[in-house]
């Protein structure tokens, strides 16, 4: 008979989750890159000094894995120079969670160089077991990129560049740094391997245009508020995420404030929406793009889809208001789409009446399907038999071969291919093309890295 006995070691459940500290001196965007990592656009960005300065530790999700981001609120007060003091300037809370942390985030400033405190602070993290990334901050536009470089001279490994006010390269950031933290896979078996309700539920964003239909979409998923489960507060002030009873389990809608009523959004709003669809998309495992079919699909309906898709998001793109198309405009949208969201492959396109309901019920099959692709995991001898035939078949120009590759994440399907030299994009696309094919990857984003090794 088993008999309860305080557990000697804490539940799966209270086991902190991974951390990861985001250091550097004052102002080189620290908070900024917080907050974006986060999925916010509303700012904590310090107006007056001292706002920043308390240590913060915030929950955060990437590819699906949870993590806690810690801000340290700068080692060094504003206006310090050189590192002579350095010691007796770092702030010991700063050092605490510096040395508690999984994995470091060094945050410097394109614009500004390597300063003597930047020194001071590579210094410190050189000694440091753990893993350490720089994230080269302020490289807005492409033009920016060149200035990284200079930053691989901290002896801290490859610089990211990455604009935490924008939004560039954090994604890359963050893929190596979910890389660089203990697997997860021996984490979960560890702790019994009992998914998280809330990682398992699938978190859907509707984005389109204003008057595309989402809320009569949304409404119309929800059919009568019998569904709701409950409201969750999103991550903004006013996001307000609905989560749903449906027949694939509960299910999350991002942002779902405004859609509950018909709120009116007027059309100045389109560039404000934008923002807000993107911020949603962080936040979900998959997109629901809304384009209204009497209109076609317009240069927003495709700009907004390559921000989505470059987000790692797949997207199932529903054309709406089907009921009022006539045969020849029902003719003219498919070419619409071959002309304006050809990138987006294989992405199911669905045709419905959200007022009306017509073509709605394929929608949760459609996505079960894309869920399942997205977070499918392959096992490496099968990852490297489809590159090895592939590449037999055709190899690359110039010698160049991929030795071997491995899925290293999931949310989207990512694989990292070590090559003996750079593979022409063409060839890399060919390789993806083999690889979606081979595992029927079919409409989701599939993100090819690359890594020199010699061999
Ligand atoms: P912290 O002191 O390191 O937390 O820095 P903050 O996040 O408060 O940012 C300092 C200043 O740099 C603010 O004025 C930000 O708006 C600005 N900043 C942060 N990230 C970027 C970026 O990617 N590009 C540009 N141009 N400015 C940025
Ligand atoms: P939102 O701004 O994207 O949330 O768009 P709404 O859901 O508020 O819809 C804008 C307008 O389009 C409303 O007048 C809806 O009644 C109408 N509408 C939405 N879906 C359909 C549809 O499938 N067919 C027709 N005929 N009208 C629709």
């Amino acid at each position: 008979m088993a008999e309860s006995r305080p557990a000697t070691k804490p539940p799966a459940a209270s086991r902190p989750l991974p951390t990861v500290a985001i250091v550097g001196r004052p102002n080189v965007g620290k908070s900024t890159l917080m907050n974006r990592i986060l999925g916010r656009r509303e700012a904590i960005v310090a107006e007056q000094p001292g706002i920043t300065r308390d240590r913060k530790e915030m929950p955060a999700r990437w590819q699906g894995r949870e993590f806690t981001v810690v801000d340290t609120g700068g080692w060094l007060p504003q206006g310090a120079g050189g590192n002579a003091s350095m010691d007796a300037k770092v702030s010991a809370q700063s050092e605490k969670s510096m040395a508690g942390a999984d994995a470091v985030v060094m945050v410097v400033d394109s614009q500004a160089g390597i300063t003597g405190d930047d020194e001071g602070v590579a210094q410190r993290l050189r000694g440091r077991a753990g893993p350490v990334l720089v994230a080269v901050n302020k490289v807005d536009d492409k033009a920016h990129e060149n200035l990284v470089w200079e930053f691989a001279r901290l002896g801290l490994g490859d610089p990211f560049p990455v604009s935490a006010l924008h939004g560039r390269g954090v994604g890359d950031l963050l893929d190596a740094v979910m890389r660089a933290l203990p697997d997860e896979a021996a984490e979960g078996l560890e702790a019994g391997a009992e998914p998280e309700s809330d990682s398992a539920m699938v978190s859907v964003a509707i984005v389109g245009r204003p008057n595309a239909g989402k809320s009569t979409l949304f409404n119309r998923l929800i059919g009568d508020d019998r569904s709701v489960v409950h409201d969750q507060p999103g991550t903004t002030r006013d996001a307000i995420d609905t989560v749903v009873e449906t027949e694939l389990g509960p299910m999350r809608f991002v942002d779902t404030a405004g859609m509950r009523r018909r709120a009116r959004i007027d059309q100045a709003a389109e560039y404000y929406s934008l923002l807000r669809a993107l911020a949603a998309v962080d936040r979900a495992d998959i997109a629901l793009l809304v384009v209204d079919a009497t209109v076609g699909v317009t240069h927003q309906d495709q700009r907004l889809a390559e921000r989505v898709d470059a987000a790692g998001c797949p997207i199932v793109v529903l054309l709406n208001k089907w009921d009022l198309l006539g045969t020849e405009a029902r003719a003219a949208i498919a070419l619409d789409i071959e002309r304006r969201l050809h990138f987006l492959g294989d992405a199911a396109v669905l045709r419905v009446s959200a007022l009306s309901g017509k073509g709605v019920h394929r929608l949760l099959p459609e996505l079960r399907g894309v869920i399942a692709e997205y977070r499918r995991r392959i096992p490496t001898q099968a990852v490297n038999r489809v590159l090895r035939d592939a590449q037999a078949a055709h190899p690359a120009p110039d010698g160049a071969r991929v030795l071997y590759a491995t899925q290293g994440a999931t949310d989207p399907p990512t694989f990292t291919l070590f090559a003996n030299r750079t593979l022409p994009r063409t060839y890399l696309r060919f390789l993806e093309r083999r690889l979606r094919e081979a595992f029927h990857l079919g409409s989701v984003p599939v993100k090819l890295r690359v890594r020199r090794r010699s061999g």
